[in-house]
């Protein structure tokens, strides 16, 4: 009973993988009191249980064979160079849509590189995150003329379920966007259903912090000022006149259609703290999309970060997602500026802190607790000093407490009070960690 087993140790990310290997039509995705979706999934043998497992990207089957390094190899024939940390590419950008940046989260890649992919046939279908009925979920898009509804990100918990339902019944090709574990579970699935290879011929990754909680968002819209329900939450209002950094959020009272809105500036640190975030990230290796045809991020780096109309970081690992970035620069639909691997990993500096250097430690950890932990790639285990492991035991418990309390249900200033001190103990740790890591580097001390 693995699946059982990953959704019972907190690592199921609700990508529905799973949901469509099962025969029986009650398996489904259902909200959990953290406020994730996971999978509930009805088993008719236990043949079929261990089934379900191999496309599960936290699968406990521990098949290296099926890891991200594989995986790449079999998907990304066209790549031709590699980096241990950010996987098989081609070519590496920064920069923004002139059409799109204005409507979307970052610098509207995504969105070109859909409407292109719809607009010269590539495909003929997106399975892409979108609004509906005032929340967030994946949705089939076939027209051009809706496209700029699939713009923007959405720190909501959603679920690729529905696609292995349809997929069958739908003519023609699709694209679909996905943070790095939704993406592995679709090329697991395809490596297990080879059709799928060219019924979804592209992939875009959206590289990926971790998955919030949907309380998450009821956080954002409180703090906000919007106490009751709440529509439309837009997580990446920019501010055209200021730094990348500075974006607001804002939502829509359902009654009274006022509309609220915080500047995310004042909320202080919602990444590098883990609030609301799934224990699963805490296990997940791949930073930066490693298996999609193209992944986007934010340019989180100079000068592109002091821009507030938005950048993105662009990764190309595919012949077609280069064709498609080669044509908008000489079309100048793209404004893009080739740049270093080294600063490629600078603009993701903190998630590869996080994820890479805090790993061993977490896996330690959990495996002595007698968590079954998926196996992860060797490279990134390696023991670090005691303050970067405080780091993590610090994070973890306010990862875990932000999402304690928020069940409480007791309203905002009671959630801030509480988690203020875990926040304060946790930045000061991480400080204490920054100056020991600049003087370790100075003396000579190999880490
Ligand atoms: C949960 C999450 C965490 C992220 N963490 C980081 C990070 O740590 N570092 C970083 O550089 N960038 C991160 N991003 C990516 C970043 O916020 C932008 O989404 C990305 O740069 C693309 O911007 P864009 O302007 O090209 O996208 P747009 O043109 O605005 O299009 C947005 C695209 O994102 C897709 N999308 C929206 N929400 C989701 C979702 N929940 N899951 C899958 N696809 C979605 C839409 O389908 C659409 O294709 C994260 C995104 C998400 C969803
Ligand atoms: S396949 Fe996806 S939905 Fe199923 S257990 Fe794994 S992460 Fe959860
Ligand atoms: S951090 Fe990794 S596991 Fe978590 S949502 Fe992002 S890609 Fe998935």
């Amino acid at each position: 009973m693995t699946i059982k087993k990953i959704v019972e140790q907190g690592l199921c990310v609700g990508c529905g993988a799973c949901i469509s290997e099962s025969c029986s039509d009650d398996s489904r995705m259902q909200w959990n009191s953290d406020g994730f979706l996971e999978a509930n999934l009805i088993y008719s043998t236990n043949s079929e249980s261990l089934e379900f497992d191999r496309v599960c990207p936290f699968s406990l089957n521990n098949d290296e064979t099926l890891n991200e390094d594989h995986l790449a190899k079999e998907f990304l024939t066209t790549s031709v160079l590699a980096d241990n940390e950010i996987g098989l590419y081609n070519n590496l950008y920064a920069g923004y849509s002139t059409k799109y940046r204005e409507t979307s989260s970052s610098g509207g890649l995504a969105t070109y590189i859909f409407e292109r992919l719809l607009r010269d046939k590539y495909v003929d279908h997106l399975f892409v995150v979108s609004e509906i009925d005032g929340k967030y979920g994946y949705k089939i898009f076939s027209s051009i003329d809706d496209i700029q509804q699939i713009s923007k990100t959405r720190y909501f918990p959603v679920t690729l379920s529905s696609l292995f339902d349809i997929i069958d019944d739908i003519d023609g090709k699709i694209a679909i966007s996905g943070v790095a574990c939704f993406v592995k579970s679709i090329r697991l699935k395809q490596h297990f259903y080879p059709t799928l290879k060219e019924k979804i011929p592209f992939l875009v990754g959206i590289i990926c912090g971790g998955l919030k909680s949907k309380h998450y968002t009821d956080f954002l819209a409180q703090s906000s000022g919007c106490v009751t329900e709440y529509m439309v939450p837009e997580y990446r209002v920019k501010n055209n006149s200021s730094i990348a950094l500075d974006y607001q959020f804002s939502c829509i009272e359902t009654e009274s259609k006022r509309y609220h809105s915080v500047d995310m500036k004042s909320l202080g640190d919602m990444w590098g703290t883990g609030l609301f975030k799934s224990k699963a990230c805490d296990f997940c290796d791949d930073v930066a999309t490693e298996l999609a045809d193209i992944s986007l991020g934010d340019a989180w780096i100079k000068p592109y970060k002091e821009d507030g109309a938005g950048n993105n970081i662009i990764i190309s690992r595919s012949k077609l997602a280069d064709e498609l970035l080669q044509n908008g620069i000489a079309l100048k639909e793209l404004k893009l500026d080739r740049i270093d691997l080294s600063e490629i990993k600078l603009s993701q500096q903190g998630s590869f802190n996080h994820r890479h250097k805090g790993l061993y430690y977490r896996v330690n950890k959990a495996r002595k607790a007698g968590i079954q932990i998926p196996q992860k790639r060797s490279r990134f285990l390696i023991k670090q000093n005691i303050t970067n492991d405080l780091v993590q035991l610090v994070r973890s418990l306010t990862r875990q407490q932000s999402l304690v309390l928020w069940k409480k249900h007791t309203g905002l200033s009671f959630f801030n009070n509480k988690m203020k001190p875990y926040l304060f103990v946790l930045h000061k740790i991480t400080k204490l960690n920054h100056i020991l890591t600049r003087l370790y580097k100075i003396v000579g001390v190999k880490l």
